[in-house]
């Protein structure tokens, strides 16, 4: 990121990313890449005691007021030490937050948010399908409104940090009937029976990161 570009208070950031970074053993990156740890269930666990993930969101929710340029330097300097480390990062703290935040209720924050900024437990995001994944609308997963639960059954693919998740943020249709942008919820969904997660990809340059499939019955 230009110096220029960067408050005094966003350097003091990209310090501490950099503070990271330097952290990070070696050997948990070459364990990474050969399979050996699965999730990087510690690096998220010490960028959480850091206070270095959800910057951008509310003090009140465990971020530290900041903006994008914020999040988007602490990418830069993470992502030395690979693609997937900020990938990671992100999932959780920005993709699944990010969503909690904008639009899930106190209740779900409380629950889902705050201990994930403290790197206590970790999230997944379950949008593409094996029939696709561009085609977001095309959606197949179902979630059936059971009046106080909802009954999902579905499929997806390539879910980083499926791996290490408490818990996923699932895209189904509630509604297949509706126009596409009317017929899919959002769901929070934790991990346990009828959750079955198989790491499975190895995919190059991304080991490590917990990429997985996921199957929701019922
Ligand atoms: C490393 C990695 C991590 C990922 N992590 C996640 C994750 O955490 N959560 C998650 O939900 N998904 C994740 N994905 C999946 C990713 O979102 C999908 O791969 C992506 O959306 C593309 O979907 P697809 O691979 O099924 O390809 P498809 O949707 O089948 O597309 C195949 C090709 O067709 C093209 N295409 C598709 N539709 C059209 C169209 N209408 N017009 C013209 N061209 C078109 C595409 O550009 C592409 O080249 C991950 C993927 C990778 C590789």
């Amino acid at each position: 990121m230009f110096e220029f570009l960067l408050s005094e208070d966003q350097k003091k950031v990209r310090d501490e990313a950099e503070e990271l970074v330097k952290w990070v053993p070696r050997q948990m990156i070459l364990d990474m890449d050969s399979d050996k740890i699965k999730f990087p269930t510690e690096f998220l666990r010490e960028a959480g005691k850091r206070n270095l993930l959800g910057t951008r969101y509310p003090k009140c929710w465990g971020g530290r007021d900041m903006n994008w340029v914020t999040t988007a330097t602490l990418m830069e300097e993470i992502g030395t030490l690979g693609y997937i480390f900020s990938c990671v990062f992100g999932v959780g703290a920005e993709l699944v937050c990010d969503a909690l935040i904008l639009h899930g209720s106190d209740f779900l924050k409380e629950k889902y948010v705050k201990p994930l900024l403290r790197g206590e437990i970790f999230a997944a995001e379950c949008l593409t399908e094996p029939r696709g994944g561009s085609d977001f609308f095309g959606t197949s997963s179902i979630a059936d409104d059971r009046g106080d639960h909802f009954l999902l059954n579905g499929q997806k693919r390539f879910i980083v940090g499926a791996e290490g998740a408490d818990y996923f943020l699932v895209y189904a249709k509630t509604d297949p009937t509706a126009e596409p942008h009317k017929a899919l919820t959002c769901l929070v969904v934790d991990r346990g029976p009828g959750v079955d997660v198989k790491y499975v990809y190895g995919l190059m340059g991304c080991r490590g990161g917990g990429a997985g499939r996921i199957v929701f019955r019922g």
